[in-house]
């Protein structure tokens, strides 16, 4: 069913004005026992103990970056092991991170979800914000530290708690979905969550002629696409996705017939209508482990791509791809330093969090 609503912002004279921060919850350093500043140099012994990495990443990764790179890897190793930390890594973070620092890589739930299986007390997040606190809304007796808590996102920036009070004001007793990619302060005013991956599953769970679904306008136009109940949306988009066009596609199947083209669903309709298959990041990274086709337009965040061709080299990617800036605040000299002063720590208000932990729950126990 086409959406017929969508709202944003500018829709609502009662709301507040200004800039939407979507990070303002990292509390600042602590102060905590020093550890040595680990040596950052090129030695045989790192060259040794980094072997086995680079195997990993040698496809992606030339010979001559790796002696810029092995060492801080190699701290990182140690660190973690010192810290008695984990590290948990977005499928677009750089190869460097995903495939070489990372205990646990996948899309945010994947990482949430991991991670409170794990025993260690630390929690490392390599991805934005909004990832983090999702971590730590699922461990609230973990530290989680992100280290840059400027990773910030579009969609996250979209929408503030009070937009969401003011759509239930305007739609009574419709219930709400939220996107994770959203702030906790969202998550909190919201009846459940969704991934890309269980999006309509979630919304037809419901059991409502009409529901609103935030804050991402292309994957609430994908969901109508796929369900009958009827989708109100609100005016958020992905900055890396929605820069993507049809034509483009169209262009490189053009150029060869047999291109395989996949797609996140948080790309505008013109680019899903050109796309042999639409899914999640984990339902994408699948896709090709499972079809291992010869060429592929990968229509995501570029390491991504990266990350898929590491572990898969036989498949040959075309690279029409965008970077999110906010990932790439993420970086393996800031990890390190995460590690080394325990900042900067997520912190969520415990009120808050008991309504945003409800709404991710609440999605991850639905039945399959
Ligand atoms: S890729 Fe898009 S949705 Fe993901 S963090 Fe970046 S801006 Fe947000």
């Amino acid at each position: 069913m086409p959406i017929t609503e969508i709202y944003g912002p500018d829709d609502f004279a009662a709301r507040p004005q200004g800039k939407v921060i979507t990070s303002p919850h990292a509390a600042p350093a602590r102060t905590v026992s020093a550890l040595p500043t680990p040596s950052l140099e090129w030695t045989e012994d790192v060259e040794r103990a980094t072997a086995p990495l680079y195997e990993r990443v040698k496809h992606v990764i030339p010979p001559i970056e790796w002696p810029l790179m092995a060492p801080t890897i190699h701290a990182i190793s140690e660190l973690k092991r010192a810290r008695n930390a984990v590290i948990l890594a977005h499928n677009y973070q750089a190869p460097e991170i995903f495939h070489c620092v990372a205990d646990i890589g996948g899309d945010s739930l994947q990482l949430a979800v991991e991670a409170t299986k794990v025993k260690a007390g630390i929690i490392v997040q390599c991805g934005v914000h909004f990832m983090a606190e999702t971590s730590k809304l699922l461990n609230p007796e973990k530290t989680v530290l992100i280290p840059d808590s400027l990773a910030g996102c579009s969609l996250a920036a979209s929408i503030t708690g009070a937009d969401v009070r003011l759509l239930r004001e305007k739609f009574p007793g419709v219930p709400v979905v939220a996107y994770v990619n959203t702030s906790a302060e969202v998550k909190a005013e919201v009846d459940i969550c969704c991934t890309s991956s269980n999006a309509v599953q979630v919304v037809e769970s419901l059991n409502a002629p009409t529901v609103i679904f935030l804050p991402d306008r292309y994957l609430a136009t994908y969901v109508a696409s796929k369900t009958d109940v009827k989708i109100i949306a609100w005016k958020g988009a992905c900055e890396v996705h929605e820069r993507f066009k049809g034509e483009e596609l169209r262009a490189y199947r053009e150029a060869d017939p047999s291109v395989q083209i996949i797609a996140h669903p948080e790309c505008p309709p013109d680019v899903l209508a050109e796309a042999d298959f639409t899914g999640s990041t984990a339902h994408m990274i699948n896709w090709v482990r499972n079809k291992r086709p010869r060429r592929l337009v990968m229509i995501t965040e570029c390491s991504m791509a990266d990350n898929v061709r590491a572990e898969l080299p036989d498949v040959e990617m075309l690279r029409p791809c965008n970077l999110c800036p906010h990932m790439k605040r993420i970086t393996l000299a800031n990890i390190l330093q995460s590690l080394l002063t325990l900042g900067e720590e997520v912190t969520i208000d415990p009120e808050l969090a008991v309504r945003a932990r409800r709404s991710v729950e609440r999605m991850i126990n639905l039945k399959n």
